[in-house]
């Protein structure tokens, strides 16, 4: 098996940072068969075929003991965390987004705390009428569409846990991110070969298209569709007619109000935010701030390297990082500027005539509640700050900016009735109290992690068991022990 070198190491970080330097995406066709010389396991130019590989995968597992398969989940998590760092330059390099170091850390959570086989527990019924025993099934093969945000993160996480659970996985990877994503099914396919598992364990696409998803989403062989992206394609996978998982978008607000500490809530919010480059679905995207403390806050920001810019200039970033285009419909909407998101704070401010040094890391803006700092994911380091009288106020603007996703939402408070209020009134799949959102996957927080976070669809913090089909065995009248 090839070994990555130190010094191949050393040299895609200083091809990157030169890259990275002119702070544009990368202008380079990117290779999603190959990384240096070493040709990738499991890539298909065909989805039709990259099934059918993916179902023979699915059958070798299925025949395979619990315990191999968490043989090969060990030795994911080994390559993970070695390749931690080449995967996070080769994701900013290829998608133009996101911080390196901070991608690295986000492959060492995915193989420190992905749940394994351990995961999947039966249950047992035992009475007069005898035992009946609940397992927890694969469904066999799964179609999984994956993000440019987090994307070898995704794939080696899904990876992880659909395989714990028994399945064979074939990735519609998001065009943007093709080689970083197929660097990771190829060192899924590694790990497995390296455990003893057969050598293409999970497939997918050289060249992945709407139209070879559409191939998956209809495809017989695909009993359950994992997706995680935006509004359109979680849309496309729930109206399949199959078992979906959608994971969507989010808009976290964040409240913070005047029982909390607040130079801790400053620092904790803007490294949320901050965390590659406010890429990650449940970074803090709006502040609701109470209007007595507003100004320790924003002072606080500042301490942990924010830029303030007047509302002239918010107006001005904001029609930069937001485009206008027709819709299917015909209806003119805002979306993201692809060449803004997932940037840094000084690229983002040197787009209004702005310059600043490496330390600034956020921009901060107080606005009110309408301004699109406040109403759009934009997945960059901006954060839109709305004053609030009391904590009513701060609830119905911050449920509104979430737009009943159901995703994310944040909150520094001592006071438990305000917390515990907000938690209530929000019903987002994740709630981070007094805490970077990022606590809320586990990174300085309990609990496991996922890069998939279902809220349409309920499964929350996905992991092996979201992946499984529950299946019952009745033994009438026999097999107690008592
Ligand atoms: P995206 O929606 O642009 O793309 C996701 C994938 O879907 C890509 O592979 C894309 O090619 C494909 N796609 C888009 N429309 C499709 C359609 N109609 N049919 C089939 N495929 C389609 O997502 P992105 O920009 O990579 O990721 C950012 C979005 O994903 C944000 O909204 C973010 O909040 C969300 N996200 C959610 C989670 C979560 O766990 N809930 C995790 C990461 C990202």
């Amino acid at each position: 098996m090839a070994q990555i070198t130190e010094n191949e190491i050393k040299e895609i970080v200083s091809k990157v940072i030169g890259e990275l330097k002119s702070s544009k995406p990368a202008e380079k066709n990117w290779d999603s068969t190959q990384y240096n010389g070493r040709k990738f396991i499991g890539i298909f130019d065909d989805m039709n075929e990259a099934i059918e590989s993916a179902n023979r995968s699915y059958k070798i597992i299925r025949a395979m003991s619990v315990e191999n398969r968490e043989k090969i989940i060990t030795a994911i998590r080994k390559l993970t965390r070695e390749e931690a760092a080449i995967m996070g330059e080769l994701g900013v390099a290829e998608t133009g987004m996101g911080n390196p170091e901070h991608k690295r850390l986000k492959h060492i959570l995915v193989a420190d705390k992905t749940p394994g086989t351990e995961d999947i527990v039966p249950t047992a019924k035992t009475g007069d009428n005898g035992l009946t025993l609940i397992e927890m099934a694969p469904f066999g093969v799964v179609g999984a569409i994956t993000p440019s945000t987090n994307p070898s993160e995704t794939v080696i996480c899904n990876s992880m846990g659909m395989l714990a659970a028994g399945n064979a996985v074939v990735f519609n990877p998001h065009p943007n991110a093709i080689a970083t994503s197929n660097y990771a099914v190829d060192l899924v396919n590694r790990a497995s070969k390296m455990a003893g598992g057969p050598e293409v364990l999970v497939c997918s696409m050289k060249m992945p298209t709407m139209e070879s998803a559409a191939i998956m989403e209809s495809h017989p062989l695909i009993k359950l569709l994992v997706c995680t992206g935006g509004p359109g394609v979680v849309k496309a996978v729930l109206s399949s007619g199959k078992k979906a998982i959608g994971a969507g978008a989010g808009n976290p607000p964040v409240i913070v109000d005047d029982t909390a500490d607040i130079p801790k809530a400053a620092k904790d919010i803007i490294d949320g935010c901050t965390f590659d480059n406010n890429l990650p679905c449940i970074a803090e995207k709006e502040v609701f701030v109470f209007n007595n403390v507003a100004d320790q806050l924003i002072e606080g920001m500042k301490r942990a390297g924010s830029y303030q810019i007047t509302k002239e200039q918010a107006d001005q970033l904001a029609k930069i990082v937001l485009v206008e285009k027709t819709n299917k419909a015909g209806k003119t909407v805002k979306t993201v500027s692809r060449e803004c998101v997932g940037r840094s704070a000084p690229v983002l401010l040197a787009k209004i005539g702005i310059e600043v040094g490496s330390d600034i890391r956020c921009i901060i803006a107080e606005v009110g509640f309408e301004h699109d700092f406040v109403q759009n994911e934009l997945m960059m380091p901006i954060l839109g700050i709305v004053r609030v009288k009391d904590i009513d106020e701060a609830i119905e603007l911050a449920c509104k900016a979430e737009g009943g996703r159901r995703h994310s939402a944040h909150m520094h408070s001592k006071n438990i009735d305000n917390l515990s209020r907000f938690a209530r009134e929000v019903e987002t799949t994740i709630f981070v109290k007094n805490a970077p959102s990022y606590a809320g996957i586990g990174f300085g927080g309990e609990g496991h992690t996922t890069f998939t976070i279902a809220g349409p669809t309920g499964e929350g913090i996905t992991s092996a068991r979201s992946f499984t089909r529950q299946r019952r065995c009745v033994m009438a009248d026999s097999f107690r022990i008592i």
